[in-house]
C-alpha cells in the first residue's frame, strides 16, 4: 500500500478510533463550533448550514460503565451505558451542544438522565416517527423545522435556504464519493478491507466535511492506482445496528473473510440515494430522511423492505454469506435477528448471528464462531 494511502487512511482511522479527534480540536482552536446528535436520522445538513460541525456520538474509547450504572436499570444495552460513561467522566466535553430523539426507548434514556445534570450541552429533542407516510413525513417536517429554529436561537446563526441548499450539496457530494469507495469494494479483490471502510465511513460522521471530501477524493484517486489485493476466501456482508468499531470488523475479517459490503447506519444505508438539490430543502431533507432512505427497524411495518434491500446488497457485491451483529439487550435487533434468520434461510443465503457487549471483552469466541461460518462457505 503506498504512503499516501497510508496516510489518509490514518487520518480516518484516528477519527474513528477516538473521540475529540486531532480535526475536531483544529475546528475548534479556530474557533468553530461542535453539535453532537445520536441516530441517523437527525440530518447532519441543518448543522452544517449553520456553520456547525456535527458529531456523531459514540462510545469509543469507554472503559465500562461504572458511573453510568448508577443512572440506568441493567436491561439497557451497552452502548448507551459506555456513551454515557464518557458523558460523566467529560469525554463529550468538546460538544458545544448535544440534540437527541427517541430512536428507541433505551437512547431516550440519556437525555431523561443527562437533564438531570447541571451544565448538560443537551438543547434539543427531536421527536421521529414511529410509520412512514404522509401524515409522518408533515410530522418530521415540522421537527426538523423547530430543531432550525433551535439552532439559530441556542447559536445566533440564520440557518436561509441558501444555506441549507449548498450544506445538501455538499453532503450529497460526501456521499457520492463514499458511494466510489463502495464501487471499489465490488471488484474480486477490494482494495479496503472492512475494517478500513467502516472507518472512513465513521470518520465521515467526525469530522469537517470539506476537508473529508477532499482526503476521500484523493484516497479513491491513489486506489485506483493501487496493486491488487489478495482475494479474500469469502466474501462477507454485514448487518446490524450500533456498529462503529473498525476493530469489531478486523476480528471477523482476522479469519480469512472481507466485508465487501453492509447494511449499516455507518455504512450503505446512510449513502445510498441522495437529498433533492430543487425545491424546498427542509421539505427535500425530511422526505429523503424519512421515506428515500433504507429504513431502519424502528419503523414499522418496513420489515420486508429492509431485507430485500440486504438480498440486493448481497447479490450486488456477491457475498457468500451474511454476519449480522447485535448488541446484548437490543430489543429491537434481537427481533430483527430473528426474522432475518427466517428470510435468508429461504433464500438460501448462508447467515451467521453474533451478540456482543459495545466495548470488546474477549474475543475468542467471536473469532471460533466466524471461523466455523467459513468453513460452512467453503463447502456450500
Ligand atoms: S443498540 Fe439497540 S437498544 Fe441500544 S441504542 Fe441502538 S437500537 Fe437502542
Amino acid at each position: 500500500m503506498n504512503t499516501k494511502i497510508t496516510s489518509v487512511l490514518d487520518v480516518f482511522k484516528q477519527a474513528a478510533n477516538t473521540l475529540s479527534n486531532p480535526e475536531v480540536q483544529e475546528w475548534k482552536r479556530q474557533g468553530g463550533k461542535v453539535v453532537g446528535y445520536f441516530y441517523s436520522y437527525i440530518p447532519e445538513e441543518i448543522a452544517t448550514a449553520a456553520g456547525l460541525l456535527p458529531f456523531k456520538i459514540r462510545g469509543t474509547g469507554s472503559p465500562g460503565a461504572q458511573l453510568a450504572d448508577k443512572y440506568f436499570s441493567q436491561n439497557v444495552c451497552s452502548f448507551v451505558r459506555d456513551t454515557f460513561e464518557l458523558a460523566l467522566k467529560g469525554e463529550l466535553g468538546f460538544l458545544d451542544g448535544v440534540v437527541t430523539t427517541n430512536s428507541c426507548d433505551h437512547l431516550r434514556r440519556i437525555y431523561d438522565n443527562w437533564l438531570t445534570i447541571e451544565n448538560n450541552p443537551c438543547f434539543h429533542f427531536v421527536h421521529l416517527p414511529k410509520k412512514r407516510g404522509k401524515e409522518q413525513t408533515d410530522l418530521y417536517y415540522r421537527e426538523l423545522l423547530q430543531f432550525k429554529k433551535s439552532i439559530e436561537e441556542n447559536f445566533g446563526v440564520q440557518i436561509t435556504d441558501d444555506k441549507l441548499g449548498d450544506a445538501i450539496k455538499l453532503i450529497n457530494e460526501k456521499r457520492r464519493l463514499q458511494r466510489e469507495i463502495y464501487e471499489l469494494k465490488k471488484k474480486g479483490n477490494p482494495p479496503l478491507t472492512g475494517a478500513e471502510t467502516l472507518a472512513i465511513m465513521v470518520a465521515g460522521t467526525a469530522m469537517p466535511v470539506t476537508r473529508y471530501n477532499q482526503l476521500l477524493q484523493e484516497l479513491i484517486a491513489e486506489l485506483g492506482m493501487s496493486e491488487d489485493r489478495k482475494a479474500p476466501i469469502a466474501r462477507l456482508m454485514l448487518v446490524g445496528g450500533e456498529l462503529d468499531n473498525p476493530e469489531l470488523i478486523e476480528i471477523l475479517e482476522s479469519q480469512g473473510g472481507l466485508v465487501v459490503t453492509d447494511a449499516l447506519w455507518y455504512g450503505t444505508k446512510a449513502i445510498w440515494n441522495n437529498v433533492a438539490e430543487t425545491g424546498d430543502p427542509l421539505s427535500a431533507l425530511a422526505s429523503y430522511y424519512l421515506e428515500d432512505r433504507p429504513v431502519c427497524p424502528r419503523l414499522f411495518g418496513t420489515f420486508s423492505e429492509r431485507f430485500k434491500y440486504v438480498k440486493k446488497m448481497a447479490e450486488d457485491y456477491k457475498a457468500d454469506g451474511i454476519i449480522s451483529v447485535r448488541l446484548l439487550l437490543c430489543d429491537q435487533w434481537g427481533f430483527e435477528q430473528d426474522d432475518l434468520a427466517g428470510f435468508l434461510k429461504e433464500e438460501k443465503i448462508p447467515y451467521l448471528r453474533l451478540e456482543t457487549e459495545y466495548a470488546l471483552g474477549t474475543t475468542g469466541q467471536l473469532k471460533t464462531r466466524v471461523q466455523a461460518f467459513l468453513e460452512t462457505l467453503r463447502e456450500v
